[in-house]
Formats: structure tokens, sequence, C-alpha cells
């Protein structure tokens, strides 16, 4: 048996999705979550986009600080060379990249609408892998965009030149969130077996069964004799009805009933993390955490109706899968409802201070103070919400890599 990874994909399609959005501050925020809590790589963004440049440049630098310790930080772009060009332009220090294209008869002849057929799509896709390695990265995700809608033997030879041309893992794409488990499971295991290709699974929302799919996908693909790296979002942020939550997909292959006792989560994650980790995500995308979200929610632990409580009561096994302190939850949250001192946009140097002296960062002299202040000022002016202490600490330990970050330039 194979190992499954994760790959959070939060910072590319959950902020390409339909009004909402992350300040380029709490892109970076998310991964060094990500890192803290083990996950294998965070899809950081688009290299060939010029407002991502930066942030991204930012974000290779804090790696090679040990800021960021193992998170891979992947870049995505489509599967032309052109693309592939532009990336190492912008970010040369770029290591992994997912590149992606249309598979399916449907897209094929929707989108390119007559200019590209089945053996450009496999031209282009060789091309642009061959480039990619040839700039210098060390691996690269293939994607079939699509290929839930795209015959399997399609996908095996779009796998296996993948393979072939130096790609390091291919990416099954249920772009419109269509298969179910059965079918995932089924088709999966056919393109493993047939190529013994490591295998993504990069699964929507639109029938509410993104968690199910993808943890069906992996269980093919490591039956198979493939590892398997399940793409997630966190809260399920992603287009349309969303992705794989990836709070749910932890707990399920901790938790399922086919998975319990016999983990394959190759990352080490540490589950305890997710509480904060889904609650930023929240408050960045300004996005309430539903209710009844898996693990997060409020009515995650909650036991009202007769019969329920009182089997709570006697034993939480009863009626709880798992406890919530395995998700993070359970300790007290203090809430200042006194006199505050908060420093930020139109903050001056004394509340500064006092904010920084409560989180335990002194500074060596004023020219230091000031310089982190302004760095507060903007970083303020560029979330536009309250920045959190986390945030304050980045901002203070790592003023470079935040002055980077921020600077975006239209010109
Ligand atoms: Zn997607």
């Amino acid at each position: 048996m194979k190992n499954i990874y994760l790959i959070d994909v939060t910072n590319r399609d959950g902020v390409q999705t339909s009004r909402i959005m992350l300040s380029k501050l709490a892109k970076t925020m998310l991964n060094l979550y990500l890192d803290d809590m083990g996950i294998y790589q965070s899809e950081i963004g688009f290299p060939t986009l010029k407002h991502e440049m930066n942030y991204i440049n930012a974000n290779l630098d804090l790696a090679k600080k040990g800021v960021i310790k193992n998170l891979h930080l992947e870049g995505w772009c489509r599967a032309v060379p052109e693309d592939i060009e532009k990336t190492f332009k912008n970010c040369p220090d770029i290591k992994h990249l997912n590149i992606s294209i249309s598979t399916s008869d449907i897209m094929i002849e929707g989108k390119f609408q007559g200019r590209k057929t089945w053996k450009d799509v496999m031209n282009s896709m060789v091309e642009a892998l061959k480039v990619a390695k040839e700039l210098g990265a060390e691996t690269v995700g293939v994607n079939a965009e699509d290929a839930s809608r795209t015959e399997t033997e399609k996908l095996i030879d779009f796998a296996m030149a993948a393979k072939e041309n130096g790609g390091t893992r291919f990416r099954y794409c249920d772009t419109l969130g269509g298969d179910d488990s059965i079918t995932i499971y089924e088709k999966i295991k056919k393109i493993a077996e047939a190529t013994q290709f490591p295998l993504e699974l990069h699964c929507h929302n639109d029938l509410g069964m993104a968690v199910a799919v993808s943890l069906a996908g992996a269980q093919g693909a490591i039956e198979c004799g493939v590892d398997a790296y399940i793409n997630t979002t966190l809260n399920g942020y992603g287009e349309r009805a969303g992705n794989c939550d990836l709070v749910s997909i932890m707990l399920a292959l901790k938790f399922s009933h086919g998975f319990e006792d016999k983990v394959h989560l190759a990352d080490k994650i540490d589950l305890k993390k997710s509480w904060k980790m889904a609650r930023y995500a929240s408050y960045a995308f300004d996005i309430p955490i539903p209710i009844k979200q898996v693990g997060v929610g409020a009515n995650a632990f909650a036991h009202e109706s007769g019969i329920h409580a009182d089997g709570a009561l006697k034993d939480r096994r009863n009626y709880e899968l798992y406890d919530p302190e395995d998700v993070g939850r359970g300790e007290p949250e203090l809430l200042q409802t006194g006199r505050v001192i908060t420093t930020g946009e139109y903050g001056g140097l004394k509340g500064f201070r006092h904010v920084y002296d409560d989180l335990g960062i002194h500074f060596h002299d004023d020219k230091e103070a000031r310089r982190v202040l302004e760095l507060v000022q903007y970083s303020n002016l560029h979330t536009q919400k309250p920045l959190t202490d986390d945030e304050l600490v980045f901002i203070a330990e790592n003023p470079d890599a935040v002055t980077k970050i921020m600077t975006v330039s239209p010109i």
C-alpha cells in the first residue's frame, strides 16, 4: 500500500473563485499555517500574473530562509510553453509547478473551437513539460482539466506522455464535480494500474461529494501501488460549490470506517491546528464558518435533543466519532471586554509599542520600531481588517518579506 499526501490549493482555486478574495499577506499566512500543520504542498498562486510575482518571490525567499520549512511552494499555469517561460521570467527560483490543459472533447471543441485537436493538446503539454524541466523545475504535476469527462484511454496516454517526459504526477481533475465515488474509484484504478504513475485528485463539490470522491480516488490509486495526492482547500472554498475541504478529508482519512487504524496519510499532519486554520481562513476571506461545518462548525460537538444529550453525557462515543480536542478545540477563548489598545493603519509609536510589548516583541531602537510601525500601517491598509497577533509577529520578524509581499505595481 502506498501513501496519501495533501496538496492545498486554497491560494489558487480558492482565490480565483467568484466574489471571494485574499490579500497577499493573508495568502502568505495560509502558507505559514499549512507548513506548520505539516501539509505536503501549497499551490501558492499564478506565477504568470504580474500582481502575484512579488508575493510568490517573497514566499520563495521565506522558504530559503527556513521561515517556511517543509511545505513545497508550487505555482499553477497553463500547459503551454509561453506560460512556462513567463513563469520562470517572473519567478526564477520557483521549483514546483502544476501545468494544466483541457483534455475532454467537450472542452477541446468548446474552448479551443477548432484551434486545437487532441494531438495539439498532447504536444502542448509535452512541450510545456520539457521547457519547465529545462528551466529548472524540480517537480511538475501535469493536470488534465475536465479529466472526469475524458475517455480513460486518452487519460492513460496523457499520463504516460507526462511520465515519459519527466513529469512528477498526473492530476485528475473532476472539474465540474460530476464524479461519484464508485465511478472515480474504478477509473483511477484503471489509470494507476496502466501507468504506475503517482496520481493527484482534484475534485469539486457540485454534487456535494468532493470529499467522498477524493477519498475513493485516493483509495483506488494506493490499491494499485501508486501514491495519491489529494487537492484540498480551507473550509472547502473554491469555484462554484467549492473543493474538497481540508479538515473534512483529514478527518475522513483518520476516522472513516474504511481508513481508521490503517491511515495512509504520509504527511506528518497536526490535526490539532485545524480549528485555528479554519478560523483564520474564515476571517481572512470574510466568510462565516457554517454552523454544521465538519469539525470546526459551532454545532460539530453540540447535543441538545433528549436522547442525544443523555447519550453523549453517559459516553461521548455514543454520539461523537472524534473529540473536539482532535481538531484543536476545547480551550476557552479570552475575549477582552475592557480597555484595549490596537495598532494599524493610523496608529502611532506609543500604541504600537504597547501592542508589541504584550506580544513579547521588543525593538532595539526607534529606527527599527518606526520601520515596523510603517509596515503595520501598510499591512492594515493592505488587508483592510484588524491585524491578527500572528500577522503582527510575522510582520516584525520578516520586514523585508512583508515589504515585498505588499509591493504591487501596475506599471
Ligand atoms: Zn479546481
